[in-house]
């Protein structure tokens, strides 16, 4: 890294799209993978003559997810009009919130490697998308997609107060959790409903002022960010480091040659000549609104992964899987709701029932097993009366081809219920034993390691059907006599 040590900064700007069903200040559809320009009406065009109205379930979605993330919540709000040209923005400003944001403050805790961090929030505030430029549908001409224009985003904007890639990446991950979690944003930034921008700057360690920034725009997956983050203060580094100035610029991060690109330059303070729009009232935040959309709040992941570990009992490594998306969560509790097995539901939902999901790409709200089901499975191998691999492979799959049957009627029929009677099990053990004598007294001057030997061959025996754990203790207790 050279002679001298230098601290990064990095600042995150994060662009949520809400889910909502129409934009936020017209009818228009906002629905992702339309033909281009079909969700586009003359209010999303701002032609004269048209009025914007807001779409006030918008509203309650930022003041959930700013509740979630702990800010204060702005009373009294108005829109902005922020002016610049750009050929995807025809009505020729953006609508946005200028000072006292919808929300201020709050932030998250990170559980980097050294240990927890706070990464502190400036504001999350209100705005409408602009349009989209295609530039690779035409050979010689520029496409434009209005179908986002006045789609509503959130803004969330970070404090320069990130000091590595990795740390960015764990926020980010755990910001797009708690916008799942919350049900404001899908996340998926494929599609980009939610996009990522990076200031990134560097200084000399113990330099109080911060180093000039550069903005890192295009970034399409976190794991991009991390990525550009990581080349970009080495670039940063380096132009320090042979003498040179930095220079305020927006660069676009190439993923495929994992650069950065200089865009355009920010030395001139860009002028938007924001001012209230006179089309659009200010609007209130009651508290009667406030106090409705706190009493309907989820609990958060983080309270529900401390509970699981306490009550439960269950290991951190189980809980953070388990909360790390609601819908894996919800089932989780709904199977919950039928057995007191705790920790097996919380095996089930890691092991079997993951994979499945994980292959299927389903989330666990589509899983094809309504959670009694899998509390009864549950209960038939905790029992005895079915082997955990027998439950999480066949009979889970019999549940699916006969949803209507259940969980023990199935097990008989596929000849899955286990041997447990005492009678029967013996009767094997002594046969295997008697029929190895030599690995019997191998085993008694101690070679106990042979138990699965002899378990083994009782398992054959009984076709796979002898319960294995009453099979060893009855070797065990055998051959100590
Ligand atoms: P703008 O609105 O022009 O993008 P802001 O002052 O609002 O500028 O800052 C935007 C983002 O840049 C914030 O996330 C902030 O934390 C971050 N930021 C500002 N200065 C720096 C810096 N010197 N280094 C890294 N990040 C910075
Ligand atoms: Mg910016």
């Amino acid at each position: 890294m050279g002679t001298k040590a230098y601290e990064l900064v990095v600042g995150l700007e994060v662009h949520a799209q809400l889910q909502s069903a129409t934009k936020l200040f017209c009818a228009d559809p906002t629905a992702f993978g339309a033909n281009p320009n079909t969700q586009v009406s003359p209010v999303s065009l701002a032609h004269p003559g048209t009025l914007p109205r807001l779409n006030r379930s918008v509203i309650d979605m930022a003041v959930r997810f700013g509740l979630s993330m702990g800010c204060s919540i702005q009373r009294k709000n108005y829109f902005a009009r922020k002016h610049y040209f750009y050929p995807d923005l025809p009505k020729g400003y953006q609508v946005s919130q200028l000072q006292d944001p919808i929300c201020g403050g709050g932030g998250l805790h990170i559980r980097s490697q050294e240990g927890e961090k706070w990464v502190q929030l400036h504001h999350i505030h209100l705005e409408e998308d602009a349009g989209k430029s295609l530039h690779d549908i035409l050979p010689d001409y520029s496409c434009i997609d209005l179908n986002r224009a006045g789609v509503p985003l959130l803004e969330i904007v970070t404090e320069p107060c990130i000091h590595s890639a990795e740390d960015a990446f764990l926020f980010l991950t755990k910001l797009r959790q708690r916008l799942r979690w919350t049900g404001v944003c899908d996340g998926n930034m494929e599609e980009g409903s939610m996009r990522c921008d990076a200031n990134i700057s560097v200084r000399p360690l113990g330099q109080e002022k911060l180093g000039t920034r550069v903005e890192v725009k295009n970034l399409n997956s976190i794991r991009n960010v991390r990525r550009a983050i990581e080349v970009e203060a080495q670039r940063l580094i380096g132009l320090l480091e042979s003498g040179q100035t930095i220079r305020q610029e927006t660069r676009h991060f190439d993923a495929m040659r994992g650069d950065t690109i200089a865009l355009r330059s920010k030395e001139e303070a860009e002028d938007y000549r924001y001012f209230p729009d006179p089309d659009l009232p200010p609007f209130m935040i009651s508290e009667d609104q406030l106090e409705k959309i706190r009493v309907s709040m989820p609990v958060m992941p983080e309270a529900l992964c401390r509970q699981w570990q306490e009550v439960y009992e269950l290991s951190e490594y189980d809980a953070s899987v388990i909360s790390a998306e609601k819908e894996t969560a919800d089932y989780f509790m709904a199977v919950l709701a039928h057995t007191t097995k705790a920790k097996a539901v919380a095996n089930w939902v890691t092991g079997p029932l993951k994979q499945y999901s994980n292959e299927q790409q389903l989330g666990f709200d589509a899983l094809p097993w309504k959670p009694a089901q899998i509390a009864d499975l549950i209960e038939l191998t905790e029992s005895g009366q079915v082997s955990f691999s027998n439950a999480s492979t066949r009979l889970l799959k019999a549940c699916i081809d006969e949803p209507g049957t259940n969980a023990i009627e199935l097990a008989k029929a596929l000849n899955l219920l286990q041997e447990r009677d005492e009678g029967a099990l013996f009767t094997w053990v002594d046969e295997v034993l008697a029929a190895m004598p030599d690995k019997v007294r191998e085993y008694k001057s101690g070679k106990k390691g042979l138990i699965g030997l002899f378990a083994g061959e009782v398992k054959k025996r009984s076709k796979g059907k002898a319960d294995m754990q009453m099979v060893q203790k009855i070797i065990t207790d055998k051959l100590s006599s």
